[in-house]
Formats: structure tokens, C-alpha cells, sequence
């Protein structure tokens, strides 16, 4: 990979590698742009098979935070950071404190959230080092964490997919299917199940799926199988990249709408779920809850007003439908169109 070609072309400001010996930290920090604010994005922790992945996905992931952001409205660039290893057995408190002073070395141009494999208590141990962080559990008081928020914002988007696709916005009696039972997608399963749906899940991590099997009266699927289970919606809340060809030819779905970034494998991915008749919400427009929650944060606007903001990503999403349907157009490209129009007006 040439790198500087890559960061070029994605339109990267800066990217920044991360190391500290004594504690083991691999990790990199990707500013995609700072023209609407500071780059605000999460940390994730990965096991990556190779530094090529990890580049590859910090890239993908913090662009797609400047159109997040962008399309939510927020003063706020996108970033995003990856620690590379295995969150369950390689994170210890010197490498995040190592991490942090990383952050913190940045001056606010990047503000640290969590995401896959980092959770609020990382948060907090990182707000000791820095303030250039979202979502520790002091700034949270009553709000609950931004996966919460996240789960919500997922749940109101499904009710714009549900009208469009059926005409009526009940989840009751659905089938719902959820790949992914993590800090997301356990309380979209709540939601879901107190609106009546009936779900099915997977997850890597037996115990996550035993949970939810319990609390949810869900179903269990081994994660090889969730995506050919006949079922209404299918809800990827785990990792990127799962919607290619291949997986999109196995679903039996009428929607594809969940949290995880950066969903579609490609643009092709996009044109082949709309040649099959399946509805897809795009992903930053849909997962934005959290980031909308965490800018509440800061602006230190009310948990009801943030609560209010989030709700809106269901008038964004009947847009989307609206305006792709008329032009003929790939629901994710018309995203993209719409979130380049609040960046170029800035
Ligand atoms: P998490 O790590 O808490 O949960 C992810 C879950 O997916 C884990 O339990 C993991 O075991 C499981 N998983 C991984 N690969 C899987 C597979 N192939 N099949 C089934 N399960 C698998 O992460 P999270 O915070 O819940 O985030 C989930 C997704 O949503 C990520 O893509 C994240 O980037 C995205 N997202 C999260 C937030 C947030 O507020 N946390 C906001 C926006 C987007």
C-alpha cells in the first residue's frame, strides 16, 4: 500500500502512529478533517491481522465520521483511533494511559470516544490524562453512555425503514436479527423486544448471546448463519465490511439497518442489495445517535434535547428514502451527496 497515496486521496489531514514499548501500544490515530470542528471519534481495540487492516480500517472509519457528523449537523470534524490487539487480554492500564498521552499530544484537534473492544471505564481512565475525551462517566451523569444513544438512534431509523419498506412503522410480530449483542446492539435488542419484535442474535462471545437469549426470549444462530435467517430486518451491530456479494446473496431480509460502520464492502455492495429489493439505511446516517449524545455532552444541552436530536435521524432517513426513490438513486449515494453538501458550506 502506498500510504501517503492513501491518506491523499481519502482526504486525510493527518494520521498518527502510536507507540510505547514498555507498555506494548500499537496504535494510530487518523484526523480525517477538522473543517466543522475537532475530530471526534471513537478508540477501537482489535485484534488486526496485519497493519495494513488496521490502516485500512482507521482511514475508512474516521472519514466516515466527517460525514456522520457533517449529516447530523454537529460542529464537529471526524477522527478515529485503533489499538491494535485483543481488548480481552492485551488491555492493561499502562497502555491506555499510554494511549492518552498520545491523545493528549493532539491539543483537542482529536477528541477519544469508545467504540468496538473499549468501553466507558477506558474512558475515564483516559480523562485522567487528557480532556480531549467524550463519554467518561462524570460527563455522562444521567444520560447513560453513548451506546445507549447509539441503540436508540438505530431503533428510530428502523421505524423509517419500516414504513418505507411496509408502509407501517409497528415492530410488532417482526423478525429482527441482530448480528452482534455487544453495547449497541443489546439495548436495540431491548427496545426491540418491548415494541413487540421477535428476535434472533449472534454474537462471537457465548456469553453476550446467552444473555440475550435470556432477557430477550431471542433466538440464538450460530454467526455463520444470521445472514441467511429469514427475517424482516437484519441488524449488523457487530464489525465493517460483512455486506459484499457474497453475504448479500444469503439475506432474506426486506431491511439491512443496524449500527455497525462502514457496513457495505463497496459501492457495489450498495447497487446489489437495491437489485435485490433490500432497503438499506445508511450507516453513519443511522448509527449516529452516540455522536449526537456525546456533542450534547459537550455543549451541555439537556438529555431531552439530545433525546430530541436523536429521534431526528428518522426525518433524515424518510429524506433519503424520499429522495432516492425519486432520482433512482442508491440510498447510500444519496447520503453521501447530502452530507458533501453540509461540508461544502462550511
Ligand atoms: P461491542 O464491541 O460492544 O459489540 C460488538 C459485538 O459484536 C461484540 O460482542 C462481538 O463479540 C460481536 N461480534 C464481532 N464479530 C462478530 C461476528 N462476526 N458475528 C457476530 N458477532 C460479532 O461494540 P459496539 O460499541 O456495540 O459497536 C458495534 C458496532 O457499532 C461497531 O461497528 C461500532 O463501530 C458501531 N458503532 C458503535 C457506536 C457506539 O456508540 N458504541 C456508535 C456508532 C457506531
Amino acid at each position: 500500500m502506498d500510504l501517503f497515496e492513501e491518506i491523499k486521496s481519502g482526504g486525510h489531514e493527518q494520521v498518527l502512529f502510536c507507540s510505547d514499548a514498555p507498555s506494548g501500544l500499537s496504535a494510530i490515530i487518523a484526523i480525517h478533517s477538522t473543517r466543522r470542528g475537532p475530530a471526534l471519534g471513537g478508540c477501537r481495540m482489535w485484534p488486526y491481522p496485519s497493519l495494513d487492516a488496521a490502516v485500512n480500517d482507521v482511514l475508512k472509519l474516521s472519514r466516515a465520521m466527517t460525514y456522520k457528523a457533517a449529516m447530523a449537523g454537529l460542529p464537529l470534524g471526524g477522527g478515529k483511533s485503533v489499538i491494535i490487539g485483543d481488548s480481552r487480554k492485551d488491555k492493561t492500564e499502562p497502555l491506555m494511559t499510554a494511549f492518552a498521552k498520545h491523545v493528549g499530544s493532539l491539543g483537542g484537534r482529536y477528541i477519544v470516544a469508545e467504540d468496538v473492544g473499549v468501553n466507558t471505564a477506558d474512558m475515564d481512565l483516559i480523562h485522567k490524562v487528557t480532556p480531549h475525551v467524550a463519554g467518561f462517566k462524570e460527563a455522562s451523569d444521567d444520560r447513560g453512555g453513548p451506546s445507549s444513544a447509539t441503540a436508540l438512534g438505530v431503533f428510530h431509523g428502523m421505524r423509517a425503514c419500516l414504513e418505507e419498506a411496509f408502509g407501517q412503522a409497528s415492530f410488532k410480530g417482526l423478525r429482527v436479527a441482530i448480528q452482534g449483542v455487544g453495547k449497541v446492539g443489546y439495548p436495540l435488542a431491548r427496545l426491540l423486544h418491548q415494541e413487540g419484535a421477535r428476535l434472533v442474535i449472534s454474537d462471537m462471545n457465548p456469553e453476550l448471546v446467552a444473555i440475550g437469549c435470556r432477557d430477550f426470549n431471542a433466538d440464538l444462530l450460530h454467526p455463520h448463519e444470521i445472514y441467511r435467517v429469514d427475517c424482516d430486518i437484519f441488524a449488523p451491530c457487530a464489525l465493517g465490511g460483512i455486506l459484499n456479494e457474497r453475504a448479500i446473496s444469503a439475506l432474506s431480509c426486506k431491511i439491512v439497518a443496524g449500527s455497525a460502520n462502514n457496513q457495505l464492502e463497496n459501492k457495489q455492495a450498495a447497487l446489489i442489495l437495491q437489485e435485490r429489493g433490500i432497503l438499506y439505511a445508511p450507516d453513519y446516517v443511522i448509527n449516529a445517535g452516540g455522536l449526537i449524545h456525546v456533542a450534547g455532552g459537550i455543549q451541555k444541552d439537556s438529555k431531552e434535547f439530545t433525546d430530541q436530536k436523536i429521534k431526528k435521524i428518522y426525518d433524515r432517513l424518510k429524506e433519503i428514502f424520499t429522495r432516492a426513490k425519486a432520482e433512482g438513486r442508491l440510498t447510500s449515494d444519496v447520503a453521501d451527496r447530502l452530507a458533501e453538501e453540509q461540508l461544502g458550506k462550511c
